[in-house]
């Protein structure tokens, strides 16, 4: 009596799925997730896991900081602190644009600037002014409260 072969075509070990006997006896064709094919023999297939190169992304990403959904949500979550304030009047130096320091209020604020309104300014900066129609987008580094 003639004993019939298993067929493993389509088991699965690990990552690995058993793809077709090979001309050898007892030896198949397996073909890991990403598509590397090895052959093996049928008492090592239980030890197949991945190929090389999977085992090593999967070392890589075990390596890399885990970041998960909940700490991103609170990173994305959390207030930006405002610097100004909407009562306060500000002290705006800008010597690219006037020669001497205006004064203002803030309209709105911005990452790292902030526009003004600006209501109080030396005469030799009124023409400047007026071209801006007073109102000024200005880096934050120029700017202090009046206290
Ligand atoms: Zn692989």
């Amino acid at each position: 009596m003639q004993k019939t072969k298993r067929d493993r075509t389509g088991e699965k070990y690990g990552e690995y799925t058993i793809i077709s006997p090979t001309e050898k006896d007892k030896v198949w064709l397996a073909r890991c997730s990403c598509g590397r094919e090895i052959t093996v023999e049928n008492g090592r297939m239980w030890k197949l896991t991945r190929c090389k190169s999977c085992a090593a992304k999967l070392r890589a990403d075990d390596r890399r900081p885990k970041k998960d959904k909940y700490t991103e949500m609170k990173n994305w979550m959390k207030p930006k602190r405002p610097k100004f304030d909407h009562e306060a009047f500000y002290k705006i130096e800008d010597r690219d644009r006037f020669y001497q320091p205006v004064i203002g209020k803030l309209i709105n604020e911005y990452g790292r600037s902030a526009s003004f309104e600006i209501t109080n300014w030396h005469e030799v900066d009124g023409k400047e002014l007026r071209k801006w129609n007073h109102r000024i987008n200005v880096r934050k580094e120029k700017v202090v409260e009046i206290s």
